[in-house]
Order: C-alpha cells, then structure tokens, then sequence
C-alpha cells in the first residue's frame, strides 16, 4: 500500500479511484501524503498564513438545512443580529491589527432591506480601512444581481459550500423544497464565478451516508469547478438537528478529523495555488486541528472576532471553540500558534487566490 501511494503521488493527475484509495490510507500512508502536500504549498503558495476577521453577524436563518444548529426551525437558538455600528468597530479593529482581510458570514436572508444594509456594511468598511481591507463575504444563496450589487460595493471573494456534490446526499441532509435546491446553489456558484468573485466552495467531511467516493468526487469537483479558494470543516453533530438522529452512523470524530486532513492534503495536491482555509471546526476536535491544516496544505485563518457576547449564539455544531473569548485574546494565542507550524502571517496583506490572478490572466 505505502509504495503504491508513492507511486499515485508522483502521476500527474489522480482518479477518482486514486483518490480513494488515497483517503483510505494508514497512517504511514497518510504521512506521505502529508509530507507530499506540505511541499506543493510550499512551493506554489508559500509557507504563508493569510488572516480573515471572520464577523458571524447574524444567526437568523429563513432555512433548515438538517445538519445546523441555527436552522430557522431550531426554535431553542437564541438569535441575534448584530447593530453596523459593532460591525464595523469589528472591522476597525480588523485593520488596526493589520489582518489583512474580513469575512461577513451570517444565515441565509433574501430580502432587500438586508441587500441594501450589506452594501451599506460593504462601503463603510472599505472607507474607514482607506480601502486596505480586503472583504470576503458568506451570505448563501442570493439573486444574481444582488451578488452584483455586492461585488459593485467591494467585496472581491464569496464563500459558498457546495456540501456535497452528490445531489443524492444533499438531499438528504437538506429538506426537499425550492428553499433547498442543488441545481440552485450549482447555479449560484456559477454566477459568482462569472460575476469575477475570487469563487470559494467545500464540503462537510464525515457526514452520515457520506462515502469514500463522495469524497473523493468532491475533489474532483472542484477541481473541475476551477474553485479559486475552499472552505471544507468535519460535520459535527448538533443535538437539536434533524440529523442528530443518524450519529450511530458517524465515524468516530477522531477519523472524521484525520479525514478532513487528508481532503485538505489532496485538494492541495489537485489544484496547487487556490487558497484554502483551516476551518474552526477542526479546532473543536483537536485543540491544534487548525495548525495541523496548515501544516498539511491550508494557508487562510479565520480568526474570529465576532464580539465575545454573540459568540455563543452562533452554535452550528456542539464545542464551538473560543465563544467566551474577545478578538483581543484570539489574536495573541494565533500568534503563537502559527509560529508552532513554522509558517509566517502576511499582516496587512489580502493574500488573494493566486489560482484567480492566474485564471484571470488567461
Ligand atoms: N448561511 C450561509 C451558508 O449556508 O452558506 C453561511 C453560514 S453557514 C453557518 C456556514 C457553513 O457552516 C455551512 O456552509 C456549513 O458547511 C457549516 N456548518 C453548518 N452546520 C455544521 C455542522 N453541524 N458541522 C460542521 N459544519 C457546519
Ligand atoms: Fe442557514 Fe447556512 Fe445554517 Fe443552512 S447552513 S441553516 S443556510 S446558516
């Protein structure tokens, strides 16, 4: 086995039967593949770690999807909605300690009042960062020209998961209704993509019903996409979440993490110069799951600087870490943390996709 991934390492492209036999390899399997990852960053990325001030600001959702502790149909979720004004002293001190970049990120609101409010957001940030903060913005799924209307107003990249690119596993951790819709959210991406967001996806890895060739299409997916940047977590059971009830199905959260690792390591692998983010979940599981990414191919953080008192409220999944902690604190434990991964931070630079400038160049 261990000379075998020797030998589907070094071909120039992987299958998806490659990729396969790759997330179910050993540990000393694993390590090459690591190993293997860690020098394409290296070499087509840098060993640099770009911040984005992640801002969750709000958690009023109008969907359901079965996996999210902040579903619209979770009746014991606390909401909130944070004022602009805490928004932007968020931003503020976004840019006063040089992170380069924000990420809006809250529930799924169509409406114009909120396309509006965000433009609003979009434009103030950029003035009182002098235009120096680079904004990515997480907002679901929207009309086309409300995706316009928001690139128009500043913000350069969109994060929006795919989840699964199987239709049949979407539709079973999403409800069936024209609120839930695949060929929806494909079409949304698509139009990001168009629109000339710097287009960010992922998945969840270790969802119930999901297989080694869910994975690995996912891969290839994106891959075929021409993704620019990823954002892919461990799903992590909610217990007032319809999918809870299916946890007997799980992996042991150990592998769904070791799994997540090796997703992040072969998508390095597969599209050597996209940006891809070490998401907080892994940090539910092991508390230096995100350093472990970045050593493994992940080269975006999201710090969270959401302030400590909404923290609580945005509750995806259970061991949410950090949500009695200030941006203040986060940034001196970040500090120490990257250092232990031998990476730098790019303070005060936005770090963009280089796979987008290179697309772009085409
Ligand atoms: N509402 C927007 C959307 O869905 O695109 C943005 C916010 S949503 C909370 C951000 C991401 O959280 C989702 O794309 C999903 O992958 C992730 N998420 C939600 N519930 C989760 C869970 N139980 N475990 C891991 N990730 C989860
Ligand atoms: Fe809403 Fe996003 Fe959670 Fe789905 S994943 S319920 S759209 S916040």
């Amino acid at each position: 086995m261990s000379n075998q991934i020797e030998t589907v390492l070094k071909q120039e492209q992987l299958s998806e039967q490659d990729l396969i036999m790759l997330l179910q390899s050993d540990k000393i399997g694993r390590n090459k593949i690591f190993t293997h990852s860690s020098k394409i960053k290296s070499d087509y990325v840098g060993k640099r770690v770009y911040y984005r001030g992640l801002i969750e600001m709000s958690n009023i959702c109008s969907k359901s999807c079965y996996y999210c502790g902040i579903r619209m149909d979770n009746k014991s979720a606390k909401r909130y909605n944070i004022s602009d004004e805490e928004i932007l002293k968020a931003a503020k001190f976004a840019h006063e300690k040089k992170y380069g970049s924000l990420v809006l990120q809250a529930g799924e609101i169509i409406s114009p009042v909120f396309t509006k409010r965000i433009s609003n957001l979009l434009k103030q940030i950029k003035e009182i960062s002098n235009n120096e903060l680079g904004i990515t913005i997480s907002l679901g799924e929207q009309p086309d020209e409300v995706y316009q209307e928001w690139f128009e107003n500043g913000a350069h990249r969109y994060l929006l998961r795919i989840e699964s690119s199987n239709p049949d596993l979407y539709y079973k951790i999403h409800p069936k209704n024209d609120k839930h819709n695949f060929e929806t959210r494909l079409a949304c991406l698509e139009s990001l993509q168009k629109i000339g967001y710097q287009t960010g996806t992922g998945v969840m890895v270790g969802l119930p019903f999901q297989t080694y060739q869910d994975l690995a299409r996912d891969l290839l997916f994106m891959r075929d996409f021409d993704i620019d940047m990823c954002g892919m977590g461990p799903y992590i059971e909610h217990v007032d979440t319809p999918l809870y009830q299916y946890r007997g199905l799980l992996l042991p959260i150990e592998d769904r993490f070791t799994l997540t690792l090796k997703m992040i390591a072969l998508l390095r692998i597969l599209m050597k110069d996209i940006n891809i983010a070490a998401a907080t979940a892994l940090q539910a599981i092991d508390p230096i799951g995100r350093e472990k990414a970045i050593k493994v191919g992940a080269n975006i953080l999201m710090p969270n600087i959401t302030p400590g008192m909404y923290r609580d409220d945005y509750k995806l999944y259970e061991n949410k870490p950090c949500t009695d902690e200030e941006a203040e604190d986060c940034t001196n434990c970040l500090e120490m943390r990257i250092g232990i991964t031998g990476d730098d931070i790019g303070y005060g630079e936005w770090g963009d996709s280089k796979h987008y400038s290179k697309r772009k160049e085409l």
